[in-house]
């Protein structure tokens, strides 16, 4: 094997997908905690700048308490890299979550016990399902009392669609959550709890057959252990590799991350069944990860991550080849050669650069003004990632310029926020230059943006909402399109590429349309169209 292609064989690059509360943040600690963190990006390094930062764009993350800013973590285990993609969730919600997902291998869907799927969560899996990429799901905080592990398949079958194959099968819940019985190695694993599991779980190793096995765990719940498996086994899901890996069924997971029980096998059991990183489309093919020339995709553009400069970091993703510091490497959306000299600033921890990447890496480019969403980044003959996705945002409304002198610097500041994918434009269809409508897939954004206008383009805004609350491209013959009856609520717009966009302000009438139009594809994201 090439030095290229071990080191592809020891990546994961993976998000965790979850509804607020669920336990992301305690569970990637815990991952954190049983991998050596070896380069802390974004979320961690950005929360160490924001203590010291005084800018006032950072001044509205403070005034919100929330993170704006947040990346990829990448820590080793067991010889692999873990690339761990931050999915902002709570008010910070945004088109980027999203966009996070399009950079991702895999995903993690963490739910918690007592609740099953929540909204969220449903969002984010669309997204997932719709990649095709494989998805684990880890049901969280076994430790406190939750539904029957048999309803949370049920619920997971019945909200999301999706079939489960349980890898773990929980013993108790609650007081009485013993541990986890694997059923590949057909062993129990048993933990004590850990002070505030700061520290990894201790465990026993059990077997089923062992015949002591109703002492050490009662006879009670020894009985329900078995009795569950022998259904699971007649009547469960097998564990299928290549359905795993097509996304068309999950492989179950149970677990406590506040007190580790289940954390570390899971993660063991995950790099095991978690695709390493995977090939990518291209206008004329697709690209492999052990291709030598060095390509990656601008997936998220993130504004003043230094509260010191007004720069613009492009996170790329690398898809095949090796990146290398200083390396001089062609943008061909612009046709311009571009040195990446500063990527390594981002992932300080303890050292300062980051001088080589690999397939499922993320590096940050600094390089101003050079990078927009969904550029390719290359070396050697030029490429183009297909399609860069664009997401039906929920949030409308129209931004009016308060001085009329600064129209220019109004018109300019919006199209790049927009270029960033801060925001998406929508204009009325034939109507000129009237002011665009904005969509945005977060509230925060509007505020943002606003924000950005004032301190980037000194240019003062007034927001008036708009009553819509989603969006669809359509596309299908043009007679089929002339017949549609919209009614109501719905208001029929372009997108700055020129596609037909239906904005509608509820989802019941949404669906009406939807179903009395079968000859037309309704699509809530928007990929080469
Ligand atoms: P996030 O919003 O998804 O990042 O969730 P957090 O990690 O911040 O967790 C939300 C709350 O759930 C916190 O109070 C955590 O301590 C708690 N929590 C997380 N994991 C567990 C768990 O395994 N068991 C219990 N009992 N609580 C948990």
């Amino acid at each position: 094997m090439s030095d290229l292609e071990t080191e592809i064989a020891r990546r994961r690059t993976f998000a965790i997908i979850s509804h607020p509360d669920a336990g992301k943040t305690t569970l990637t600690e815990k991952l954190l905690l049983y991998g050596g963190a070896i380069q802390l990006a974004g979320s961690v390094t950005a929360k160490k700048n924001r203590r010291q930062a005084t800018s006032d764009w950072m001044e509205l993350e403070k005034q919100r308490g929330i993170s704006i800013t947040s990346t990829v973590l990448q820590f080793e285990y067991d010889g692999c890299v873990l690339n761990l993609l931050d999915t902002p969730g709570h008010q910070d919600f945004s088109e980027d979550t999203y966009r996070t997902l399009v950079a991702a291998d895999s995903a993690v869907m963490l739910i918690d016990n007592a609740r099953g799927v929540e909204p969220q969560t449903i969002k984010l899996f669309a997204v997932c399902r719709q990649r095709g990429i494989p998805i684990f799901t880890f049901i969280n905080k076994m430790d406190r009392p939750g539904l029957d592990p048999l309803d949370l398949m049920a619920n997971l079958e019945e909200v999301l669609g999706i079939r489960s194959a349980p890898v773990f099968w929980p013993i108790g819940d609650g007081d009485q959550f013993q541990g986890v019985y694997d059923r590949q190695s057909s062993q129990l694993h048993l933990y004590d709890r850990v002070q505030h599991g700061a520290n990894k779980a201790p465990v026993r190793i059990v077997d089923l057959s062992d015949p002591t096995l109703d002492e050490i765990i009662g006879s009670g719940p020894a009985q329900k252990l078995r009795d569950d498996i022998e259904l699971l086994d007649v009547a469960g899901e097998p564990l299928d590799p290549e359905r795993i890996a097509k996304g068309e069924i999950t492989p179950l997971f149970f677990g406590s991350a506040v007190t580790n029980f289940g954390v570390e096998r899971f993660l063991k059991r995950f790099i095991d069944l978690a695709p390493t990183p995977t090939s990518r489309p291209a206008q004329g093919g697709e690209i492999e990860p052990s291709e030598p020339e060095f390509r990656g995709f601008v997936f998220k553009i993130q504004a003043n991550m230094d509260p010191n400069h007004r720069d613009r970091v492009a996170f790329l993703r690398v898809v095949s080849g090796r990146f290398e510091r200083d390396m001089v490497a062609l943008n061909p959306r612009s046709k311009k050669s571009v040195r990446l000299t500063r990527p390594q600033k981002l992932f300080a921890s303890d050292r300062e650069t980051v001088d080589v990447a690999y397939p499922g890496d993320i590096i940050g480019l600094t390089n101003p003004g050079v990078f927009q969403l969904g550029d390719t980044v290359c070396t050697g003959a030029p490429v183009q990632f297909r399609g860069f996705p664009r997401f039906a945002p929920e949030h409308f409304g129209v931004l009016r310029n308060r001085k009329s002198e600064k129209y220019k610097q109004f018109q300019k500041g919006i199209e790049q926020l927009s270029e960033e994918g801060v925001v998406q434009l929508f204009h009325e269809i034939n109507a000129g230059r009237t002011e665009p409508i904005l969509g945005v897939v977060g509230q925060l954004q509007f505020e943002v943006i606003q924000f950005r206008l004032i301190s980037e383009y000194g240019v003062e805004t007034s927001l008036d909402r708009l009553p819509y609350g989603h969006a669809r491209w359509i596309q299908g013959p043009e007679d089929a399109l002339r017949e549609v009856y919209w009614g109501m609520g719905t208001r029929r717009v372009e997108d700055s590429f020129g596609n037909f966009v239906c904005l509608f302000e509820s989802q019941w009438g949404m669906n009406h349309i939807i179903e009395n139009n079968p000859k037309l594809r309704f699509l809530s994201t928007a990929l080469d169209l």
